[in-house]
């Protein structure tokens, strides 16, 4: 959307961040204007928001080309009877991606014998942040590069005898460090599910 032209506007209607930012300056400023400026629109659950000026697009391109753009974008708000060619869309940043810690080496392997990683779980191929559409790019490459390797080793290995020692040491572990085994991996943003909605699957 902002690629097309659509501005980020606080309650007022009023932009506080340049609309083409890379997501991660784009989604600080956000949080920014929400949190420690208090210009966010707050909605009726609490979450704040702010405006994305999509309606914006077709002042500037011509009407008719949200929906030739992005049809599938105009069809999932119209489900909700939003029109986002005349109305501006209320957005807030979520978890989007995450730079795992698994390191690995160019044939996907890991520090730990026979095993194969690739995508958000491993870290450091897109450095400190990634780029647009590279994800997709990254899990092909590494996941072929995994799959390959590890059937080159599979033909190597002679199975011994399969036991679950590494989860009670790695438990044990967690209890020695004081962590909760209800934490899968490092939280960089705070829970994001909406808590209405929680009580609301627990009472289906
Ligand atoms: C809204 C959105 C839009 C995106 N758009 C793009 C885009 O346009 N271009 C792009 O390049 N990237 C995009 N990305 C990023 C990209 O989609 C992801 O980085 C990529 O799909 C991650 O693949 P993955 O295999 O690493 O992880 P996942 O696809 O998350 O796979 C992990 C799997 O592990 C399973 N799992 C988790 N815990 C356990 C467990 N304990 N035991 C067994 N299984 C478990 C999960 O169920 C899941 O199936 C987008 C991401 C989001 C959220």
């Amino acid at each position: 959307m902002r690629g097309l032209g659509a501005q980020v506007v606080n309650v007022e209607g009023k932009q506080f961040v340049y609309p083409l930012e890379t997501r991660d300056v784009e989604a600080a400023a956000l949080i920014r204007e929400c949190s420690e400026r208090g210009n966010g629109v707050t909605t009726p659950t609490g979450q704040p928001g702010v405006w994305l000026d999509s309606p914006m697009i077709e002042l500037l391109k011509g009407p008719g080309i949200i929906e030739k753009a992005l049809p599938a974008m105009v069809r999932q708000f119209k489900r909700f009877d939003i029109d986002i060619t005349i109305e501006p869309m209320l957005v807030y940043p979520t978890l989007h991606y995450q730079n795992g810690g698994v390191l690995i080496r160019t044939d996907s392997s890991t520090t730990v014998p026979n095993l194969y990683s690739a995508g958000e779980v491993s870290g450091g191929v897109h450095g400190r942040n990634r780029l647009m559409g590279n994800s997709l790019l990254e899990i092909t490459v590494y996941g072929r590069r995994a799959g390959r390797a590890a059937a080159l080793r599979a033909k190597e290995v002679k199975p011994g005898r399969l036991t679950l020692d590494h989860v009670v040491a790695w438990e044990k572990q967690l209890a020695e460090a004081g962590l909760s085994p209800e934490t899968f991996s490092p939280l960089l943003l705070p829970e994001y599910t909406r808590h209405e909605r929680q009580g609301e699957q627990s009472a289906e």
